[in-house]
């Protein structure tokens, strides 16, 4: 196990020590955000923008450039 300092406020600092094991629900909750952007990045397709070759995705249908000054965007036709 490694060790790492966390600043808490008098009212986190309660609750951590009412807590039976804070460590392990520290570690708990830092592999959920682990499992959400796993489950984020097999959801979102990453591609470079036809139209200015930026990083761009597909996701939920549709296809946005994250290029601000771009602006493309395209919705999907579903295939049935
Ligand atoms: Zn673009």
């Amino acid at each position: 196990m490694n060790h790492k300092m966390v600043n808490l406020c008098d009212d986190s600092l309660l609750i951590a020590s009412k807590m039976k094991n804070f460590s392990k629900w520290v570690r708990d909750e830092l592999l959920k955000v682990k499992a959400i952007q796993e489950a984020v990045l097999q959801e979102t397709l990453w591609f470079r923008c036809p139209a200015c070759w930026k990083s761009f995705k597909e996701q939920a249908g549709s296809q946005v450039c994250l290029n601000g000054d771009c602006g493309y965007s395209k919705e999907l036709e579903l295939i049935e």
